[in-house]
């Protein structure tokens, strides 16, 4: 493709992803009408938005859902509850079942998603408040993502893991660095400059905001004036 054609379809194309930090910390819907619409119009769902306002309740997204298979949820039935603007799914713990494996998306003859309504939806929990019990253990990744630039494990849990693990991964660890020095490895961590440019990143999408809104830093703004 020429570097012409390229720009005119980018041109064309506006990056749909562009408005989620703006959807950041909304209100909660107050109608039936509004948790649709929040749903429908979220631009995780741009490719979705036709198959979730014409689900035929087939339940094939159910039929290959590992979740559905082990636990009470469905993907069927919260395709329905969707649709219908079920108040009650901002307060449901059970669309926390599914892990974002895909497979409904994958096979829905709709073209819906159901991973990306529940997606959407465990969103408007967490910035509600109710939702924070089931992310707020992922607050310390959070944490070593935005002050290191990478993640990985928080050293808050190295106490567990020299225990599970023994004194050689004990060991490993006190000597990491000189160990990286000697293999001529470098530093295991970005350049200053690669985790400047990524905390303005996450601070121009508000990821920083959600973290500490899950307790990350002890729920203080790192940023905070
Ligand atoms: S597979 Fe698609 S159309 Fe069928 S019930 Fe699930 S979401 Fe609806
Ligand atoms: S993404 Fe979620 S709802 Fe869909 S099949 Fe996987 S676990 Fe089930």
């Amino acid at each position: 493709m020429t570097d012409e054609k390229k720009k005119t379809n980018s041109e064309k194309k506006p990056n749909p992803y562009s408005v989620i930090a703006d959807n950041s910390f909304s209100e909660r819907p107050t109608s039936r009408q509004e948790l649709v619409d929040r749903i429908a119009n979220d631009p995780r769902m741009h490719d979705h938005k036709e198959g979730f306002l014409s689900c035929i309740q087939c339940g094939i997204c159910t039929s290959g859902c590992p979740a559905a298979r082990f636990t009470e949820y469905s993907p069927r039935e919260i395709a329905r509850r969707a649709l219908e603007g079920d108040p009650t799914l901002l307060t449901d713990d059970v669309l926390w079942y599914c892990f974002s494996c895909y497979t409904c998306q994958a096979r829905c003859p709709r073209g819906n998603s159901v991973a990306c309504i529940n997606q959407i939806i465990r969103s408007i929990q967490v910035e509600q408040g109710y939702g924070i019990k089931h992310v707020e253990m992922f607050a310390a990744w959070g944490e070593q993502f935005y002050d290191k630039g990478m993640g990985g494990t928080p050293g808050v849990f190295f106490a567990d893991m020299s225990e599970a693990f023994g004194p050689k991964w004990k060991e490993f660890i006190a000597n990491r660095d000189d160990i990286r020095e000697e293999l001529g490895l470098g530093d295991m961590y970005p350049s200053e400059q690669a985790v400047e440019e990524m905390q303005a990143i996450m601070d121009e999408t508000g990821f920083r905001e959600r973290l500490v809104s899950i307790g990350a830093w002890g729920g203080k703004d790192p940023k905070a004036k």
